[in-house]
């Protein structure tokens, strides 16, 4: 056999497509499976992005582009988040990525150096401090509690001795997996909390369309000069136009960090796919209707979920989700109950009732699992029905 690097000996694939897969196996097999496991929307992308990415093939946008991505795309996201986000962005500030989970490797590669720390409010999701473990550094979780509806209570954390090593805090609202949608005030104190540590924050705002009950989504970039010149902002648009497949993203942050950053984009996946970039720029451009409408549908979806937990509320606890397209569900009086991890239940969950869920433990937190609504209202009912006569056995 080959010998492995140590650098990569411990690490694993990613445990939400692990549990994805095996529901796709189990479907193979001829099962009728749900599952509420990965958070991938399930309608396709809008028309004129895929019209544009054919169109571009046939005009011969198949060739390499620049690593940091075409300077039109980069302007036009540059305008886009400047108009939307309310911060000021220089196309040289953007760097083109492949999807925001490689803007978020190249940005922890080109921020943390080993021996260093990131600190992460916890839950948080699974794949930071793999990444984080792979630039040599280690992981500083900040927990986030139940009774606080997993929002950001920097008292909490007034006597942990933050040490001397700690680089960087990586925030995430609308929050994977919780859903829950910090507040521009939480966000002020957050950041105000973060730049006196002089730590440098990454803000993964991947969920940043997907939001309901008129909440309003703040970027820690527009927070003022100070909170942008310290952040750097990842975004992109596999959530809001369900684009997950094309893997596209951004990452927004000063000139020289951008720069470094494309170039170990250069020496690694050299770009984004070229013709994917060009229909990314239409996406840009896209009327606010087209998202809104699937927003509408995740909402409905949302209100649907919180009625059938509600009536399971002897076994369960779950935070009121207010973004993204997750719920998260204490299970830990049933768990006790039933002498069961939370890992236990949701491997019985999808090999026996076909229902795929994700641990609580993978995000960094026990007792709980979190469900993705981002499936139809049918399947949605199917599976809470199977859901409802587990716990009801
Ligand atoms: N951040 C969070 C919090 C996520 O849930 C995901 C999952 N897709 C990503 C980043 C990565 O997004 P992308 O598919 O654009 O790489
Ligand atoms: N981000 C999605 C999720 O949390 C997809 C899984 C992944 O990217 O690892 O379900």
């Amino acid at each position: 056999m080959l010998k492995i690097a140590n650098r990569v000996s411990s690490l694993k694939s990613s445990s939400i497509m692990e549990i994805s897969a095996r529901a796709a196996q189990l479907k193979a097999q001829g099962h009728e499976v749900i599952s509420l496991a990965a958070g991938e929307p399930d309608f396709n992308t809008p028309e004129p992005i895929q019209a544009a990415v054919t169109a571009a093939m046939k005009e011969g946008i198949t060739k390499y582009t620049p690593a940091p991505g075409f300077q039109k795309l980069r302007e036009a996201i540059a305008k886009m988040v400047s108009t939307e986000n309310g911060f000021p962005v220089d196309p040289e500030e953007v760097l083109v990525t492949s999807g925001a989970k490689h803007g978020l490797y190249l940005a922890l590669q080109c921020l943390v150096d080993p021996g260093e720390a990131i600190l992460i409010p916890t839950p948080s999701w699974v794949s930071y401090r793999p990444m984080i473990d792979l630039a040599g550094a280690s992981v500083i979780p900040l927990p986030l509690y139940e009774e606080d509806g997993y929002r950001p209570n920097i008292e909490r954390w007034k006597g942990m001795a933050i040490p001397p090593n700690a680089k960087g805090i990586i925030i995430n609202s609308p929050n994977n997996p919780t859903g829950v949608v910090y507040s521009r005030e939480e966000l002020v104190k957050l950041t105000g909390w973060a730049l006196q540590r002089n730590l440098w924050i990454i803000s993964d705002e991947i969920y940043e369309k997907i939001i309901y009950d008129n909440l309003t989504h703040t970027s820690i970039a527009a927070l003022g000069p100070e909170a942008k010149k310290a952040s750097i902002t990842i975004s992109g648009f596999s959530k809001s136009y369900a684009m997950t497949g094309w893997r596209f993203g951004w990452a927004i942050a000063d000139k020289p960090f951008v720069a470094k950053m494309a170039a170990l984009q250069s020496q690694s996946n050299s770009h984004v796919t070229s013709f994917v970039q060009w229909a990314a720029l239409t996406a840009c451009t896209l009327s606010p209707s087209i998202g809104a409408s699937m927003v509408a549908e995740f909402d409905q979806r949302r209100r649907y979920c919180m009625e059938r937990l509600d009536k399971l509320s002897p076994h369960l606890t779950y935070t009121r989700p207010t973004g993204a397209f997750y719920i998260f569900i204490n299970l830990s009086k049933w768990l006790l109950a039933h002498k069961m991890t939370d890992l236990e239940f949701c491997k019985e969950l999808l090999d026996k009732e076909y229902v795929g869920a994700v641990p609580g433990s993978s995000f960094g937190k026990e007792h709980s699992i979190r469900i993705s609504y981002a499936t139809n209202i049918e399947n949605l009912k199917k599976a809470f029905d199977r859901i409802e006569a587990y716990l009801n056995r």
